[in-house]
């Protein structure tokens, strides 16, 4: 890679830790005379213990050749003299995983012995853990993947049951969460970078939140007549269909997206749903031109003052919608790895030696060193196996209904495939990775399973060493519609234990990056976008991307001190190609939500076999990955005596009343 002069300026010549993870697999990042200069040493590198290596391409090759063609591998036959054996297989290593394996542990045959094969090199799927340490020798925690714990309130007795067992209390995100941070430093303006390509002109606008939006949207650079119908937009007094009762309004919102409301149903300027396209993106997995205007309304997003839609959420909505209109918790139930702090939870319930450095509470949990070793100890109760991607799983003896147990095959990281015989299996690994694995089942079922598209994702760790321009520019964040990012803010104000947070502007902070990659036409459906970006996520390249970190940095924060080559001391960014699950939605799903829904039919056990994940109820969340654990796990105990908050529904998304 060759530099020009303007790179070099911004800093693409300085030795930093750079790190690129595509699906986990630590990709080269640039090299070559004039190129990138690494930093002479990793401490977080994969496989160190602040590492982290999420989806690799390694553990994706068996289901990846499989996808193109290749013949299903031959398991070996199971050695009834020598070969392994388990009461239970779990295949998956994520939450739903993991808390699988724990209520077998606690409410299935008595002294289980439980074996959990993961493709990844790191337990805890989506959930991962990104380090760093920075140039004054702190050591700074992020989150490669699952950000926070969401709405509690609406969570299911499983989860809250789950989430409590393991010690997490979530009254002590109260303390644990500076709500006082934003306000102390004056970091309470909107921020918003328009970069040239984009917009014509390269400008950042800020403004407080209580600011006339008038006086605001007059600073965008927008053409003049999208600023006029922006305000109109925001002013929010028109009804387009004034004579319609509220549930006919509901109804066709739900068949427009909010592209269509704007620029069609309100006779806006395009440019004016460009402004917005971003801000569905991070909670509906698509942009604006995607989302329906029913779910860009439970979002915030203007234009339905005069509707007097009501408040209730609407069973069109998709369950992030829904949530979003019911929600009435605060976002701030964040470990600083975000839900990888509840990995490390379910891992130490179920293996308690993995972290001998912690004692029996959170804090001392949030810096213990993990001891991959005693993972998979032979002769433990619950050996948790990496590196192990399961190639092929089916009933011994052939038959389902007769079969007294379930060979499954794996492949360990040379290659090498193995057959383990379990009682029972859960698969909690993603919806479309099943048939590939599993050949006893009926085309209509993996037609529900394939149905499973999931949502590519990016989420990028810049290590500033100071969070200086930030506080004299008053901004906790930067939104950055145009760019491949959705917004770039500031790391949680979340000190657990020994661990603290950079309250002072002159410490080291993480800046965090969330991107949605979608690709393909404006307006497709989100499966279409979705499956487009996957390839486009793996095209794109970290250099181009760093350089537009830095511009954009640079560009919006230069007038406030921030100096990119100097300031920058790492980046770290984790590629999801299989990222959120694919959430339900209008105007794409005519089966939502009356049903009948593929996640049911894709989820069917049959056999000695469960199925997990959260794609199993087609919801992006960890009380999604818990519940459908929780699910799997009752239907391989029929007989068992389950506990009331097992078996009791809670305020369930899907079933929430029209
Ligand atoms: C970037 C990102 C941000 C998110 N943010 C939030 C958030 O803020 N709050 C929230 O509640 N939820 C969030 N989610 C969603 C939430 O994290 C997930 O719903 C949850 O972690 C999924 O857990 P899971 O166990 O169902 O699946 P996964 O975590 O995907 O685990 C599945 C596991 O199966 C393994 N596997 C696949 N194939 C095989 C095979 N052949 N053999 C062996 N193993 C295999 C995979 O390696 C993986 O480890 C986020 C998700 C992503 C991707």
């Amino acid at each position: 890679m060759s530099l020009s002069p303007e790179d070099r300026r911004l800093g693409l010549d300085r030795p930093i830790t750079r790190r690129d993870f595509l699906n986990g697999v630590a990709l080269a990042v640039g090299g070559g005379a004039g190129g990138f200069a690494q930093a002479a040493d990793d401490p977080g590198a994969p496989g160190s213990p602040g590492g982290f290596a999420g989806q690799t391409l390694a553990a994706a090759a068996w289901m990846h050749a499989r996808r193109d063609g290749a013949p299903r591998p031959e398991p070996p036959p199971f050695d009834a003299a020598e070969g392994e054996t388990a009461d239970l297989v779990v295949v998956g290593a994520g939450i739903s995983g993991l808390a699988a394996a724990w209520l077998y542990r606690r409410h299935g045959p008595r002294d289980a012995r439980v074996l959990v094969l993961d493709a990844l090199p790191e337990p805890g799927g989506h959930a991962q853990r990104n380090e760093f340490v920075a140039r004054d020798g702190r050591r700074v925690i992020g989150y490669g993947g699952s950000e926070a714990l969401d709405s509690p309130s609406l969570w299911s007795p499983a989860t809250q049951r789950v989430i409590r067992e393991l010690g997490i209390d979530l009254k002590r995100f109260q303390t644990w969460y500076d709500a006082g941070w934003l306000e102390r430093h004056g970091l309470v303006q909107h921020a918003t970078w328009f970069d040239a390509a984009s917009w014509g002109e390269a400008k950042l606008v800020r403004h407080p939140p209580d600011m006339r939006p008038a006086e605001w949207v007059a600073q965008l650079p927008l053409k003049a007549a999208a600023r006029a119908d922006l305000l109109a937009l925001l002013e929010g007094r028109r009804d387009p269909f004034p004579r319609w009762p509220r549930a006919r309004k509901r109804a066709r919102l739900a068949e427009l997206t909010y592209e269509r409301f704007v620029v069609e149903t309100l006779g806006l300027d395009p440019q004016v749903a460009q402004f917005y396209n971003a801000r569905t993106r991070s909670l509906i997995g698509v942009g604006a031109d995607a989302t329906s205007a029913l779910d860009a309304w439970a979002l915030g997003l203007p234009g339905f003052d005069a509707m007097k839609l009501g408040d209730a959420p609407d069973a069109r909505m998709s369950p992030s919608g829904r949530q979003a209109k019911a929600g009435r918790d605060e976002y701030i139930y964040h470990f600083p790895d975000g839900n990888a702090g509840v990995v490390r939870c379910l891992l130490r319930a179920l293996v308690p030696d993995c972290f001998p450095d912690a004692r029996t509470d959170i804090e001392s949990l949030v810096v213990a060193r993990r001891d991959d070793a005693a993972l998979d100890v032979p002769g433990a109760p619950v050996r948790i196996r990496l590196n192990a991607s399961v190639v092929d799983v089916r009933h011994a003896g052939g038959d389902p209904r007769r079969a007294r147990a379930v060979d499954v095959a794996w492949a360990d990281a040379q290659g090498t495939l193995r057959t383990v015989r379990a009682r029972q299996v859960v698969l909690a690994c993603f919806h479309r990775a099943i048939p590939f694995m599993c050949p006893e089942l009926p085309a209509a079922q993996v037609e529900a399973l394939n149905d499973q598209v999931k949502v590519p994702l990016i989420y990028g760790n810049v290590l500033l060493g100071n969070w200086r321009a930030f506080k004299r520019a008053g901004i906790p964040a930067i939104r950055t519609p145009g760019l491949v990012w959705d917004e770039m803010r500031l790391d949680f104000p979340v000190s657990i234990g020994d661990y603290r947070f950079a309250d002072d502007p002159s410490e080291p902070v993480l800046l965090h990056l969330g991107a949605v990659v979608l690709d393909g036409p404006r307006g497709a459906p989100e499966r279409a976008q979705c499956a487009a970006g996957r390839r486009r996520l793996a095209a794109l390249r970290f250099e181009d991307l760093e350089r537009e970190i830095r511009a954009t940095l640079d560009g919006a924060l230069g007038e406030f001190g921030f100096d990119a080559a100097r300031d920058i001391e790492a980046i770290t960014l984790n590629r999801w190609a299989h990222g959120y699950a694919y959430e339900y939605m209008r105007p794409w799903d005519d089966f939502w939500p009356d049903g009948p829904l593929p996640c049911v039919a894709a989820r069917r056990g049959w056999g000695r076999i469960a199925i997990a994940n959260a794609d199993a109820g087609a919801y992006a969340y960890v009380q999604g990955a818990i519940d459908q654990a929780a699910r799997a796990v009752a239907e391989l105990l029929p007989s068992a005596k389950l506990p009331p908050w097992w078996t009791t529904p809670g305020p369930r998304l899907h079933d929430l009343a029209r």
